[in-house]
């Protein structure tokens, strides 16, 4: 569906159909899906809108952005004209399958087979078949491929630095790809939380006038997990967010109640910075967080959080 070699399928045409296929020549390791999904309460009746597919492929893994992948694909079909020997047909016939709607096809596998066949034939083109046929149709239509990542690379969420590196990919992905639905889950959690901080209770929004000081967090990376749920949200000023991104203090519950608590990487800050920061312990006064329960923090995203960045809280130490 996105030119891979053995398509995989993606619901953007394919409304109510199964869009995920194990293929030949690439693995699909991990389907992101987006805020769009549907769940129709019919058992074959599930609509998935995947964000990205991470795929391993000769030895290679790699994430892909489902929504750039198939803006670059749309682009060769424009100028497909353009192309040299079978290879206009054989885009065209791609376009054209996928415009049927019907779900993935020996047809178009074979479609796909035929483009990388082309292109290990055309002269001067350094194309290895069977891999990504994408960037050598780009290159022959002189088309530049989008710069920089369409994901944060895989390493990036890798165990080295967890902390940081989940949480970058993190405010990657919100700055580069989020649009309306982003604006939806920030004012909703900023709503639910009356526009104050969760950590230290300031309020510093809703005010007319004046730009919101607080930002809605997300708990769960929405790189990875794409939750744009009040439940995984957290309405933090700019001093508590940064904290919370850097992991240095979390929200825990206990007891049915959430109290603040520091990470081991408190322990690098100085006396007077996590003075600042907040009081080791600090529970969390009901009149800080949603009103409805049922939009307080997800203990389960909590604790998936705290496994994710390999937390360990001062407390238990
Ligand atoms: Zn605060």
């Amino acid at each position: 569906m996105l030119m891979l070699p053995d398509p995989t399928r993606e619901l953007r045409s394919t409304p109510k159909s199964l869009p995920i296929a194990v293929t030949k020549r690439y693995i699909v390791k991990d389907v992101g899906f987006g805020t769009e999904s549907e769940f129709t309460g019919v058992a074959d009746l599930v609509t998935f809108v995947p964000s990205y597919i991470t795929v391993a492929n000769l030895g290679e893994s790699k994430s892909i952005g489902v929504a750039a992948r198939w803006t670059r694909v749309e682009a060769v079909y424009i100028q497909s004209d353009l192309l040299p020997g079978a290879l206009p047909a054989l885009v065209q016939s791609h376009r054209d399958s996928l415009a049927t709607g019907d779900p993935v096809t020996r047809a178009l596998t074979s479609t796909v087979n035929g483009i990388m066949a082309s292109l290990s034939s055309t002269p001067g083109l350094a194309y290895q078949e069977g891999s990504d046929p994408l960037p050598a149709l780009e290159m022959l239509l002189g088309i530049s491929p989008p710069s920089g990542p369409t994901l944060p690379p895989p390493d990036e969420l890798g165990e080295d630095a967890p902390a940081i590196s989940a949480r970058s990919a993190h405010q990657y992905r919100l700055a580069k790809v989020r649009g309306a639905s982003g604006r939806v889950f920030s004012n909703a959690v900023r709503a639910s939380y009356s526009n104050r901080c969760a950590f230290c209770g300031a309020q510093f929004g809703g005010i007319p006038g004046i730009r919101s000081g607080v930002d809605a967090a997300h708990i769960l990376a929405w790189s990875k997990h794409d939750l744009d749920v009040v439940p995984n949200g957290l309405s933090l000023c700019k001093l508590h967010h940064w904290a919370f991104d850097a992991a240095i203090i979390m929200p825990r519950r206990e007891d049915d109640r959430y109290y603040l608590r520091f990470t081991n990487l408190a322990d690098l800050l100085g006396h007077e910075e996590i003075a600042r920061i907040g009081k080791e312990g600090q529970p969390i006064p009901d009149q800080w967080l949603p009103n409805d329960t049922a939009l307080h923090p997800s203990s389960a995203f909590l604790q998936r959080l705290y496994a994710d960045l390999g937390v360990t809280f001062r407390s238990d130490v």
